[in-house]
């Protein structure tokens, strides 16, 4: 079987499905492939920053996606030993986006689909996983995949390629890719919580361990962070002693880490810090995770991912719609992004040679180190990280073309 379109998206993560919105909004043939079923897994985090409601309310959506349930949690705390430490206040940023929308990322996902399924130019393929690149003689046109089993190529114009850090297509192209490297991974478990007037999304440092605790109203989703390639040594420790150090960890979850019944409970997440040197081939273009793997530190990838879906249809959707090739466009994607992504990737590398790896080798007490003490004492510094983590280097503004109203799919000419 084949297909065609003018732009085959690969991935319907952040990236890939606001890059599906914006393209198809300026009325391009677009088709976004997502190999799973539906975008319910629960290892999606949940962290929406103010760059993104801002690109909401620039395509006027901001108001129907706060419909979705969420929380607004108007700065970042955490607790170091058992201080409690604010460390960046969103709070003095515009109304409309001085907070972080914590959202599970199913709601954010199906919140994007819904909208995009109203423009005629869109169309959303699940169970579709691109298996490999089509080539003509001189460039990429289109992805080999299989759609529900059944064999399937797609032709395009332009594929780009947003399916995440393991990506299939970035590993085919052979794009230079540079590691920067992870120091740590991730046990990802739920615990039960009591329902509470305010999100208590936190993190927790101690000597020897470190934790994440995500808000979810009656659940906490539970990150708890080891150094790389210890999974087996933790788990060989047995889950009575994972419960205790769960426990000793945040005792905020002490009461409830008997829930974690085994260890199908609890599932390895692997963290990477990578980027390509190059995003781009003759017809195809990588971006977010693909291009640029995050560490979940900062709680910023899924907005990273979803400002180069801004920027590459800045630079792109326009040309495209008015019927022009735009091979020569490609690299201008990674250098307008990529002062941002250095920044925020070379924030990310030094918060875990400074932060994580002493921590994660320290046993008993630690004191908060001196950037946390000074943005404790002084609450107008909290607006710093504020910044940096809300909106990073180079926020993008929504410039591609609108052919069609947002929420309506019918054209605004
Ligand atoms: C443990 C952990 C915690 C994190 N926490 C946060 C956080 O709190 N906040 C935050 O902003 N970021 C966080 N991040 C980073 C964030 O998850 C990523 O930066 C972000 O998801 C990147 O978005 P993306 O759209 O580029 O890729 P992804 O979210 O990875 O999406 C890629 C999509 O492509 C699909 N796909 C993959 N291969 C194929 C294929 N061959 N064919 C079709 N579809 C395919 C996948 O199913 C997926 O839906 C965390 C990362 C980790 C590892």
């Amino acid at each position: 079987m084949a297909e065609s379109a003018d732009l085959c998206i690969v991935g319907g993560g952040p990236a890939g499905m606001v890059a599906g919105l914006l393209f198809s909004r300026a009325g391009i043939r677009t088709i976004v492939l997502e190999k799973h079923k539906d975008f319910l897994r629960d290892f999606r985090c949940d962290t929406v920053h103010p760059s993104t409601l801002r690109i909401f309310h620039e395509i006027g959506l901001l108001e129907s996606l706060l419909l979705r349930p969420h929380d607004e949690v108007p700065d970042i705390t955490a607790y170091v030993g058992t201080t409690r430490i604010e460390v960046a206040d969103f709070s003095h940023f515009d109304p409309r986006w001085n907070f972080i929308a914590l959202m599970p990322q199913w709601e954010f996902l199906d919140f994007v689909a819904e909208q995009a399924r109203r423009l005629p130019t869109f169309r959303l393929m699940m169970e579709t996983e691109a298996t490999r690149l089509l080539r003509d003689e001189s460039a990429i046109c289109g992805v080999a995949c299989h759609h529900r089993g059944e064999p399937l190529e797609i032709r395009s114009k332009l594929v780009i390629a947003a399916d995440g850090r393991r990506s299939v297509l970035r590993a085919e192209s052979q794009l230079p890719l540079r590691e920067l490297g992870a120091p740590m991974d991730i046990f990802w478990f739920r615990l039960p919580k009591e329902r509470t007037p305010d999100n208590r999304t936190t993190g927790v440092f101690t000597g020897g361990r470190i934790m994440a605790l995500i808000d979810r109203g009656d659940y906490w989703q539970c990150a708890y962070v080891f150094a790389k390639g210890e999974a087996e040594a933790v788990r060989g420790r047995g889950l009575e002693a994972f419960r205790s150090e769960v426990a000793r960890t945040a005792s905020m979850i002490s009461p409830q880490v008997s829930a974690i019944s085994s260890w199908d409970d609890v599932k390895l997440l692997t963290v990477a810090l990578d980027r390509l040197e190059q995003w781009h081939l003759p017809g195809l273009l990588v971006i977010g995770d693909a291009a640029h793997a995050m560490s979940p530190i900062g709680g910023v990838g899924i907005n990273v991912a979803i400002q180069d879906a801004v920027a590459a249809a800045n630079l792109l959707a326009g040309p495209m719609a008015e019927g022009r090739g735009v091979d020569d466009l490609l690299p201008r994607v990674r250098k307008r992004r990529l002062l941002a992504v250095r920044a925020i990737q070379a924030f990310q590398n030094l918060a875990q040679q400074r932060i994580i790896t002493p921590l994660l080798a320290a046993s008993g007490p630690v004191k908060p180190m001196w950037p946390l003490r000074l943005v404790g004492r002084f609450p107008l510094l909290r607006r710093l990280p504020a910044a940096f983590l809300g909106f990073g280097l180079r926020a993008e503004h929504v410039k591609s073309p609108a052919k069609f109203l947002p929420g309506t799919g019918e054209g605004t000419a």
